[in-house]
């Protein structure tokens, strides 16, 4: 068996062939930091976690990059509007996207790059690209790619080169070059705005570089899987081919993955229509995090998802039911004889949770592989059919499925439900920014022998070792 994916550059769903036996490198499209992250980002962020986990649990070796844009126009206009500096918006919005993160048990990369930390390498890239007779300049001291000079372009999307951008608006800072077609890797200096005094002159970069340059910073010129919505396709994606494989001379990416659409009341999610739902507002709601992580990754990732209260619902009862399974068999004590089938139930579970996620992330499929399994072993705990050993071992079972669903509580967590409620307010409200309520939950918990403490991983809790009393 191995682990087969979906390219969009092939059209093909192919066995995954590492560039490095046993290790993958993954780049993901993150978020431009100058608002809340909604659902919609978020669906493409934790599919991209299925599959980091996925992988993991099949024992590869996993390096995950995803980048943060903290520059672009978005981020300069809020900023303006703000009365606060660039650096400040960005950190600002850096700490929420990480704390939303956190709370949706998002992996954390290995590494989260920042674009202006990346200049020097993106100046060095465009100078390539100038070298090579793919980039000029215009007289406002931008510089552009030439997609003239690069025959293939347009073969992620599928489009032909001849047609593109024909009737797209001109932005003011883009007259001036050759072609309307021709995309920035550079913004000359413009009054207001962040610049940068570098070797190809004074300006910013381009949104499109800055992925080519902070993918290949730390994964290579070529590397195993680039992730994003399928909103990035053209011509984000796009323009990363041509000036990385411009600029190297070499494929750029082997698998293509891209995730479809969370859709909300019927239409696609998105800061421009309004039609949005931010994480931290949900959380601050009431929304148990784990429900909606599952909500989010529940629906296979090239699938639109339809998200609504009923949604929500059925995935906190989906949760529900997984962790009632783990609490009663990690309570259930039977002596007598193990059971003599529970080997056999064991293992067709998992062969059918894992030949669904090998194909493609078919993860409603996996699911439903893993809760056929779950009502099988409520059914033995109710017959009493199961000894002790039996039920350690179904319990380290689930945990072990779901180090790639994330949804679940470990053993060492389980607490008494009040605890465990507390604990999950705590985690809302930090997404929502209430200092003051998840202050106000600290010292509750504190008087239940629960201290906590606030990682970059999230919220980490241990049993105080003795509580004053009174
Ligand atoms: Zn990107």
């Amino acid at each position: 068996m191995t682990v087969r994916l979906h390219d969009t550059l092939s059209g093909e769903t192919r066995p995954l062939e590492p560039l490095e036996p046993g290790a993958v490198g993954i780049y993901s499209c993150g978020p431009t930091v100058y608002g809340p992250t909604h659902i919609g980002n978020f669906r493409a962020f934790l599919s991209a976690d299925l599959l980091v986990r996925y992988l993991r649990y099949r024992g590869y070796r996993v390096r995950w990059v995803m980048n943060l844009t903290d520059i672009d126009d978005k981020i300069i206009k809020g900023a303006a509007a703000a009365g606060v500096s660039i650096a400040e918006l960005a950190d600002r919005w850096i700490a929420q996207f990480r704390s939303d993160a956190a709370a949706l048990r998002m992996t954390t990369p290995e590494v989260i790059p920042r674009a202006t930390e990346h200049i020097p390498q993106i100046v060095d890239l465009i100078q390539r690209l100038l070298d090579g007779g793919f980039a000029y300049r215009t007289d406002d001291g931008s510089i552009f790619f030439r997609i003239e000079s690069w025959p293939a372009y347009g073969r992620l999307a599928r489009l032909d080169p001849a047609s593109l951008r024909v009737g797209e608006r001109v932005e003011a800072d883009e007259y001036g070059k050759d072609d309307i077609r021709d995309f920035a890797l550079w913004k000359g200096p413009k009054r207001g705005e962040p610049s940068w005094d570098t070797a190809i002159g004074p300006g910013r970069p381009g949104w499109h570089i800055e992925c080519s340059a902070m993918s290949m910073a730390h994964l290579g010129p070529s590397f195993d899987i680039h992730t994003g919505g399928v909103d990035l396709i053209f011509p984000h994606h796009e323009d990363e081919i041509a000036q990385s494989e411009a600029a190297t001379g070499k494929p750029f990416v082997r698998t293509w993955i891209h995730c479809a659409h969370l859709q909300m009341g019927g239409s696609k999610m998105a800061k421009s229509t309004g039609n949005i739902a931010r994480v931290a507002d949900l959380l601050a709601s009431g929304v148990s995090p784990r429900a909606l992580r599952y909500a989010l990754i529940a629906v296979h990732y090239r699938m639109a998802l339809a998200y609504s209260d009923e949604s929500l619902a059925a995935a906190a009862a989906a949760v529900d039911r997984l962790d009632a399974v783990l609490a009663a068999l990690r309570a259930y004590r039977q002596e007598g004889p193990d059971d003599t089938t529970l080997s056999d139930l064991l293992a067709s579970t998992r062969s059918g949770f894992e030949s669904a996620l090998d194909d493609d992330l078919n993860v409603s499929q996996a699911l439903g592989a893993l809760f056929d399994g779950v009502r099988d072993l409520n059914r033995r705990i109710d017959a009493r059919s199961l000894s002790t050993a039996d039920a350690a071992r179904a319990a380290a079972f689930i945990e072990e499925l779901d180090t790639v669903l994330g949804v679940t509580t470990a053993a060492d967590e389980a607490v008494e439900p009040e605890v465990a409620g507390l604990l999950e307010a705590r985690v809302s409200a930090r997404a929502a920014r209430n200092w003051a309520e998840s202050d106000r939950l600290r010292d509750e918990l504190a008087r239940r022998g629960i201290a906590v403490e606030d990682t970059r991983d999230g919220q980490r809790w241990r049993r105080l070792a003795d509580v004053a009393s009174g």
